[in-house]
């Protein structure tokens, strides 16, 4: 996947200047000692840049225009070490455009017992700066993380860090171009939606083109270029025969082969991060893609089956949210298919026609080549695995009409009790929290749809503070769902955002 920008997080400590110059030095300096901290503990996955402490409207105003302005800055980190008053901060906010995080910190982890005396009191009193300054910032009404907690903290860090990801989707989402080389399946209503309301929210472009202007990227892939990433994939993946002639599978492997160099140089090309396609709208295409938008997903472009766009920007957009993560368990693009109800071994079959992410692999990757029951092409071939156990989120994000709605839900995925040795395609069974029944009628009273953008890289808080900062609604499906209070939620969600 293309790196993101070398993206940085400033530090802004606020404070006033009636406690003199010896106190606004110290302030200076402890922020200092703070980002030094944060930048050596190896937990953050980009920078923080220490800032010269604010006191003033102007110099206030100026740094956060300077944040806007500047395309590393991904946010803005927030402490007021002193009292700063709040009033200062008003035109600054107000023009403020990116993520924002106010760390509720204190220098000193405890009260010095035997020495405190006022001095000591007026120069670290964060817990009534900080509240000053969240007064002015909820007044305004403006979409912001707090943390508490001391700098030094692991988990506290970590908290910053799982926010820092939430604040580059928030940034990288009006980044995110979508093409679509085949319209919404005919009659589905859950892929469908708003395409201006959702530039407007989230900032994706999204743009539709015949598909046989893709496929002419296809067809001119040269020979030798499919014959070595054929070979590529034949020294990556084993190779299922299922009694095909060798020959005869290698000719459908390197149509698939063409597919993924040819969709890449298009979207390379023409700038777009994510992908639809529909089975039933291939043009010219020999094979419906299934290896190659495996392959294409992998590297970080998102994707979304039957003209599905909001799961495909989701998918891309969440893939950029776990960029660098060390050990990172994988993101996809997924579908509902199949239930198991059998008490005590409940859950969900996930699975598609084909296009699943094999970042998401828990064992060998193989490819397959065999017929589809649905679309009139050659039999495509694609990679077959088993997903890793873990836990993770699956989000769908659906249009009602007059808003987006994010449901997020927390699931469990498992080994399957038997393998599927008949099923040629890549799964994952997983049970949703907080069990198949509570959270199957959940997800259907949500209005949820049936394909997913999962991953395990990425927690419920994540995706509800992103949710919040685009200003939609999200649905929470978790370990303490009742149905009750979620038809409540939702019915006050309904009056809250119209
Ligand atoms: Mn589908």
């Amino acid at each position: 996947m293309e790196a993101l920008k070398n993206y940085k997080f400033w530090f802004c400590t606020g404070s006033q200047d009636l406690y003199g110059d010896e106190c606004l030095a110290h302030v200076a300096e402890h922020s200092k000692i703070i980002v030094e901290h944060l930048n050596q503990s190896g937990l953050l996955p980009f920078e923080v840049v220490w800032k010269p402490t604010l006191i003033t409207n102007e110099l206030i105003r100026k740094t956060f225009n300077e944040a806007n302005a500047d395309d590393e800055c991904a946010g803005v980190i927030t402490w007021m070490h002193t009292f700063s008053p709040a009033k200062s901060w008003i035109l600054g906010l107000q023009e403020y455009r990116k993520s924002l995080l106010h760390f509720h910190t204190q220098f000193n982890e405890e009260i010095p017992y035997d020495s405190i005396d006022m001095d000591f009191m007026n120069e670290n009193q964060s817990a009534h700066g900080d509240r000053e300054y969240g007064h002015i910032v909820s007044r305004m009404g403006i979409e912001r993380k707090v943390i508490c907690g001391f700098w030094k903290d692991e988990e506290v860090i970590r908290e910053i860090a799982s926010w820092m990801r939430t604040a580059i989707g928030v940034l990288e989402s009006s980044h995110i171009r979508v093409v679509r080389v085949a319209d919404n399946m005919r009659n589905v209503a859950v892929t469908e939606g708003d395409k201006v309301e959702a530039q407007i929210k989230f900032g994706w472009e999204i743009d539709a083109y015949p598909v046989n202007e893709i496929a002419k990227y296809v067809e001119d892939v040269a020979a030798g270029d499919i014959s070595a990433l054929t070979d590529e994939y034949y020294s990556k993946y084993r190779m299922i025969y299922d009694g095909r002639d060798e020959a005869e599978f290698r000719k459908h492997v390197e149509v698939q082969a063409g597919i993924e160099i040819g969709f890449e140089k298009f979207l390379k090309e023409k700038n777009y991060q994510a992908i639809v396609t529909h089975f039933g709208d291939l043009g010219s295409l020999k094979q419906l893609p299934g290896l190659a938008i495996q392959r294409l997903m992998e590297k970080g472009y998102g994707f979304g089956a039957e003209g599905d766009w909001k799961t495909a920007a989701m998918v891309r957009l969440m893939k950029l949210m776990t960029t660098g993560i060390k050990d990172a368990k994988g993101t996809t693009f997924f579908e509902d298919y199949t239930y198991n109800l059998v008490k005590g071994k409940e859950g969900i079959l996930q699975a598609h026609m084909l296009e699943v992410c094999p970042t998401i692999a828990g064992d060998d990757i193989s490819i397959k080549v065999l017929p589809l029951s649905m679309g009139n092409r050659e039999d495509p071939a694609r990679l077959v695995f088993t997903a890793k156990e873990g836990t993770g989120v699956a989000t769908s994000l659906v249009d009602l009409g007059n808003r987006f709605r994010l449901i997020i839900n927390e699931v469990d995925v498992k080994k399957a009790e038997k393998p599927m040795p008949k099923l040629p395609v890549a799964t994952a069974f997983w049970t949703p929290r907080p069990s198949l029944k509570i959270g199957a009628e959940s997800w259907i009273l949500c209005g949820g749809a049936h394909h997913t953008a999962f991953s395990y890289d990425l927690t419920t808080e994540q995706m509800i503070d992103w949710a919040d900062a685009m200003g939609i609604e999200s649905v929470v499906i978790g370990n303490d769902t009742t149905i009750q209070g979620l038809k409540h939620e939702l019915r006050w969600n309904s009056v809250y955002y119209r």
